[in-house]
């Protein structure tokens, strides 16, 4: 009997991670990818440090799906963070965890790892092929790809779609599969941006001078009791940008913040600018007399704000509460700071919706296109930083594999 042919559509991890399942399954894996090379977004997320996975209790490691957390689980249950460290070690790649339970390779690269594992793919008879712009499906049902040569053809006997979501679409997760599949009746839920920036109108004073300098140490509380639901706070350090802010503390937060952008046009939140001071303490250091000091020398000496923290305070306290003390001590403890907009999605670091759950089998199989599944970033999922992007991705890429290959059987 012939041997059977997959096409992977999308070499990033969750395409490589189902081809290495399919090539363990006996079946012949193709990879196409529309750029020179594959795992472009892999590679850039290893030059801040690549974080696999993440080292907290299973329970809380779930919980960061949120709402999908339903969906995923049964995803990472045959591909927990602790077996994808030890198919990272399998690639003779050491890990580590960091002090914030972060997982990494030791080295903090991600090109050591993926060059090992496209070693051993091809060693596996996994074939790459690369300049492969997926265009759709001809009238025929046959894959059909942009390629230097022209347009060519592909009959494949299952298909697994890995195509990524619409962030950094330099890297090659432009996004374009949403009206392919749309045209095929495959529910998509809208791409949003997700770990992402936020805009703020900040004067032109404070942007020339603070754009760039980054807030160490400070808490974050976002309002909720609107909508019914306790305040969040969270501690972390975050980057003033030219727009408003980014940085990991504003990520943790930016899936909550995008949706109440969206449903009211703006979302509040209260900058904590000395979250291990109880309020009282600043209040008396404050409040203690200042002499012939500027404030600004007062607050530095006393409390030890200075730079980018002394000017948020200026920018956005009013003038004559600057010169009221104990309001003065209050805003340093909640500063109130208004988000206008999510930065677009092509910055931020992940995107959230894509192809719903519903829309597929529990093998994550397209119910409207029998044979063809889907992995990754491209699903209707978000998560914050932290490892559970690529851990989720690789899960997912590795699910998809081990469903076609019961679907072929
Ligand atoms: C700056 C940055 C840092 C990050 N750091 C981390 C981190 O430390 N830890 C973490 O967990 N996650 C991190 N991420 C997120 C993580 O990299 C992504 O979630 C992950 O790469 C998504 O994997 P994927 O396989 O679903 O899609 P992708 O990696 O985006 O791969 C999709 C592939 O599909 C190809 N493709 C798209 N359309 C077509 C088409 N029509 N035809 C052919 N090929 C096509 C693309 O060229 C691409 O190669 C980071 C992301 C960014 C941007």
């Amino acid at each position: 009997m012939q041997r059977k042919t997959v096409a992977i559509i999308g070499g990033g991890p969750a395409g490589l991670m189902a081809a290495e399942a399919l090539a363990a399954g006996g079946v012949q894996a193709d990879v196409y990818d529309a750029m020179p090379s594959v795992g472009r977004k892999f590679l850039l997320a290893g030059k801040g440090g690549m974080n696999l996975t993440h080292s907290e209790p299973y329970d809380a490691f779930l919980s960061r799906y949120g709402s999908r957390t339903p969906q995923i689980a049964p995803l990472l249950a045959e591909f927990t963070p602790e077996a994808l460290r030890e198919w990272v070690h399998g690639l003779g790649i050491d890990t580590f965890v960091g002090s914030s339970g972060r997982v990494f390779p030791t080295d903090m690269k991600a090109a050591p790892l993926l060059r090992a594992w496209l070693h051993r793919l091809r060693q596996t008879g996994v074939r790459l092929h690369m300049r492969h712009r997926w265009l759709g499906w001809t009238e025929a049902g046959t894959l059909c790809f942009d390629t230097p040569q022209g347009q060519q053809t592909v009959n494949a006997d299952a298909v697994v779609l890995a195509l990524g979501g619409g962030s950094w679409a330099r890297l090659g997760s432009d996004a374009r599969w949403v009206p392919l599949l749309s045209q095929r009746e495959i529910a998509i839920a809208p791409l949003q941006p997700s770990n992402c920036g936020f805009e703020i109108g900040w004067s032109e004073y404070f942007r020339s001078r603070f754009a760039g300098d980054h807030l160490k140490s400070v808490a974050i509380t976002v309002e909720l009791e609107d909508v019914g639901l306790p305040a969040s706070r969270k501690q972390g350090e975050f980057v003033i940008t030219a727009e408003g802010i980014e940085g990991s503390l504003i990520y943790a937060l930016s899936a909550g913040l995008r949706d109440r952008i969206s449903a009211s046009g703006k979302a509040m939140i209260q900058l904590d600018l000395l979250p291990d001071w109880p309020l009282q303490r600043v209040i008396d250091e404050v409040t203690r007399p200042r002499g012939a000091r500027s404030w600004s020398s007062h607050l530095q000496s006393r409390l030890g704000l200075k730079g980018v923290k002394t000017g948020l305070l200026r920018e956005l306290v009013a003038a004559a509460d600057f010169a009221d003390p104990l309001l003065l001590a209050h805003a340093i403890k909640a500063l109130p700071l208004t988000l206008l907009a999510a930065r677009p999605i092509d910055e931020a670091i992940s995107s959230a919706g894509g192809v719903t759950f519903e829309g597929m089998d529990r093998q994550l199989m397209l119910k409207a296109l029998p044979g063809v599944f889907c992995a990754g970033e491209m699903l209707d999922w978000e998560a914050p930083t932290g490892g559970y992007l690529l851990t989720a991705c690789l899960a997912s890429g590795r699910a998809a594999g081990n469903g076609v290959l019961n679907w072929l059987r």
